[in-house]
């Protein structure tokens, strides 16, 4: 019979596996292992709608078989079964949970096997790591058919009937020859298989049989003793959040995390959480320590797996989380559920109210003491889901941004990092009334504005917006320990002395022709045209009026549904009262009208140029300006 190929994908993983130098081989068992425990999984749910199953719970098994001599390990399970089309489809494909960017031939190649292993979990292939030959026999629950799907590497597999009584499915594995550099043989050794189950498989719920040795007194003797075999289970299948704290490890945590919850790295913190009293409940949460790729769209669903005495009843409830901790994984195991409670009744439970506050609570205690203990792994933490944070902030009109506003960090003049706001408030100075902000695309054109400028050369910090939701947070916050927060592009910035104060106000008001000339000539684009004294050194910058800055305007108007919409802030042209320009204006204004308009233009859109807005007619400032070179 001719071999069948296997997907081009799916050739080079394997290729890969066949040849692999990852040191982590081990993981063959616990990936096969898995596999049938979900197929076993799959059995038990349709037993539960479906009386043609007619295996009970205590019979579901995954049975092991090592024979050293013929280099075999058998991995076998009753559980549903694969169909002939299954076999072909499940094991001659790969990659339908996750699409493999295969790197093109080059030096970093082994590192990018690695890689691939280390983050996919590669499943089945992974066998090709230990074996040079591998059979699946399998009967699909409900056939009378059995096919064996066979193959010993990249050429290709086949698929064949065979014989095979009971639905489920037998993999044998032919353990590879050692080689100078490798030991394949140490996985035929009943030690290592039973300490592979303990640390990677413990907690799967069904039982892991497998012959083993043991050492009895012979029978009528009480000094000689002899070697029986004997059936023996090698998982606990105790959950791992029901074993005590302080017996699992930090690795094994890691484990269950990346196989229950597809991550390809381990937790950024996980949170256990057990109470009895008004909720009796045991909570294992885990912080990812990167946001999945979907997390930001609206593909993505949070939520908590849900189990009653330690049978699963929803793999997502929602209702345990808040938007803003929607990137929490995790599950909440409680005896106090009924195994048939149904979802609408769910939503209005009140003991699943009392553990989702406990768990809110619970989850911002975590990540506060990981804020003061671990500022490193905060600020990754903070990295990946701080956007979330603050988008709670600005939900429900600000209804939870007392719980929030200490959990959320920004970027920051000082030092150029990362700040809390307390840690900004505790470094304002005496003078200093406001918390100041500006918002807009990087860092380094923030600290170009000239408001900013003026601001740090008073000593003052600045906090650097950079995020489209920061000011949206920032508005909602309005003060922090009753500091007023202020963009420094508000007109209301004043960092003044009332002496300084009265005089512009003076001149404001004496040159109130030459600023509505020039108001007139910008046009609408403007609500007005003023002099301050609060820039350093630059001519012109803009401010806004009101709540609506220029960099919530961009925002608003960026949003989908926008377009018709055209949100407008309130905008001011303030020219440097003390900039030579001033005087220049002045004079024109007495000699030149028609340059003055000019230079309004021109100073207008320098000044959208400065706060990262582009001139709505570039050609005719263009224009204008080379009319000036001239
Ligand atoms: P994954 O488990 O990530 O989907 P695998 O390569 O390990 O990827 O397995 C591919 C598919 O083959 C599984 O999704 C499952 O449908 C099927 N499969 C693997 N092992 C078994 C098994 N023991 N019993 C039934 N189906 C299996």
């Amino acid at each position: 019979m001719a071999k069948k190929q296997f997907k081009t994908e799916s050739k080079k993983l394997l290729d890969m596996m066949i040849n692999s130098i990852y040191t982590h081989k081990e993981i063959f068992l616990r990936e096969l292992i898995s596999n049938a425990s979900d197929a076993i999984d799959k059995l038990y749910f349709k037993s539960l709608t479906d009386d043609s199953v007619k295996t009970t719970r205590d019979e579901y098994e995954i049975r092991l078989t090592v024979d050293k001599d013929n280099r075999i390990i058998m991995i076998e399970d009753n559980g549903i079964g694969m169909t002939k089309d299954e076999l072909e489809n499940n094991l001659g494909t790969i990659a339908k949970s996750g699409s493999f960017d295969f790197k093109k031939d080059g030096a970093d190649e082994k590192a990018d096997e690695i890689d691939v292993i280390g983050q996919f979990g590669v499943g089945f292939y992974s066998a090709f790591m230990v074996a040079d030959n591998i059979k699946v026999e399998s009967k699909a629950f409900g056939s009378d058919e059995a096919f064996i799907w066979e193959s010993s590497g990249v050429d290709g597999y086949t698929v064949k009937p065979c014989d095979k009584e009971t639905a489920g499915t037998k993999i044998t594995l032919h353990i590879k020859e050692d080689t100078q550099d490798e030991d394949y043989t140490e996985f035929l050794e009943e030690y290592r298989i039973k300490g592979l189950i303990k640390k990677y498989s413990d907690y799967i719920r069904y039982p892991i049989r497998m012959l083993t040795s043991h050492s009895k007194p012979k029978e009528g003797s009480e000094s000689e003793y002899e070697t029986v075999k004997e059936d023996e289970t090698l998982n606990s299948m105790i959950p791992i959040w029901k074993r005590s704290q302080s017996d699992v490890s930090d690795e094994e945590y890691a484990a269950y995390y990346k196989d229950k919850f597809s991550d390809y790295d381990a937790p950024l913190k996980v949170i256990r959480q057990k109470t009895e009293g008004s909720a009796d409940y045991t909570a294992l949460l885990f912080i990812p320590s990167h946001a999945p790729y979907d997390f930001y769209s609206r593909e993505y669903e949070k939520g908590l797996q849900l189990y009653s005495s330690g049978v699963m009843i929803m793999e997502k409830c929602k209702d345990l989380l808040p938007d803003y901790f929607s990137f929490v994984k995790g599950l909440v195991d409680s005896s106090d559920l009924s195994l048939n409670i149904s979802r609408e009744m769910l939503q209005h439970d009140r003991q699943l109210k009392i553990i989702a506050k406990a768990l809110e609570k619970k989850i911002a205690s975590e990540l506060k003491k990981m804020l003061k203990s671990d500022r490193e792994k905060y600020e990754k933490f903070f990295t990946a889901f701080g956007a979330s944070l603050k988008w709670g902030i600005y939900a429900d009109f600000g209804m939870h941004k007392e719980a929030l506003e200490d959990l959320i960090l920004f970027k920051s003049s000082f030092e150029q990092k990362y700040t809390t706001l307390e840690e900004y408030v505790g470094r304002m100075t005496e003078s200093q009334s406001k918390i100041y902000y500006a918002a807009g695309e990087s860092v380094e054109k923030l600290s170009m504005l000239p408001q900013v400028e003026a601001v740090l050369s008073k000593g003052y910090e600045v906090l650097y917006l950079t995020e489209d939701i920061d000011e949206f947070a920032v508005q909602i916050l309005r003060a922090y320990k009753e500091k007023e927060f202020l963009n420094v592009t508000a007109e209301k910035l004043d960092l003044t002395t009332d002496e300084e104060k009265e005089e512009l106000n003076k001149k404001n008001e004496s040159q109130a022709d030459l600023l509505q000339f020039m108001k007139e000539s910008i046009g609408d684009k403007v609500t007005k045209v003023q002099f301050t004294a609060s820039l350093a050194k630059h001519a012109v910058c803009l401010s806004t009026e009101g709540a609506l800055s220029v960099g919530m305007e961009k925002v608003l108007n960026s949003m989908p549904g926008a377009e018709d919409q055209h949100i407008k802030a309130e905008t001011v042209m303030e020219i440097n009262v003390d900039h030579p320009i001033a005087e220049k204006l002045q004079s024109l204004y007495e000699n030149d009208k028609d340059k003055l308009a000019s230079y309004a233009k021109i100073l207008y859109s320098q000044a959208q140029l400065i706060s990262g807005l582009s001139p709505e007619n570039p050609s005719e400032i263009a224009d204008l300006i080379c009319d000036l070179m001239l």
